[in-house]
């Protein structure tokens, strides 16, 4: 005996032999479901590094590449300084990587916009 994935009833007989589900609409329910599921997933992990990489690359294409640009001048609430996707090693210093683009916090109050690759 087969369970349809969505409501969890038996998968009836004259449905086809790979069917995973009782009826076309539940088959249908449930691709709706496990694709806002995944939604869900690549919007909580990837979106907030792609949005962040945007808004470095915005400040770049304003300030410039590798130029000291003043945090004054940057919202710094609109960065959150914890997400990375790796670490890169420029002018001595221990930069952070979002994707190809990375950044590197020089005190007091500095900040540089690099391009990786
Ligand atoms: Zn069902």
């Amino acid at each position: 005996m087969r369970e349809c994935l969505y409501c969890e009833e038996t998968i009836p007989n004259n449905r086809h032999k790979n069917a995973l589900t009782c009826s076309n609409e539940h088959a249908l329910l449930y691709k709706k479901e496990r694709e806002a599921n995944n939604y869900i997933k690549v919007r909580n992990t990837a979106d907030p590094i792609i949005k962040l990489r945007e808004h470095f690359i915005d400040l770049a294409d304003e300030f410039g590449f590798e130029v000291p640009i003043d945090l004054n001048y940057v919202s710094p609430f609109k960065i959150n300084w914890s997400l990375k996707t790796g670490t890169f090693i420029k002018e001595g210093c221990t930069g952070v990587a979002l994707g190809n683009i990375g950044y590197i916090f020089f005190k007091p109050l500095i900040l540089k916009i690099y391009k990786l690759c």
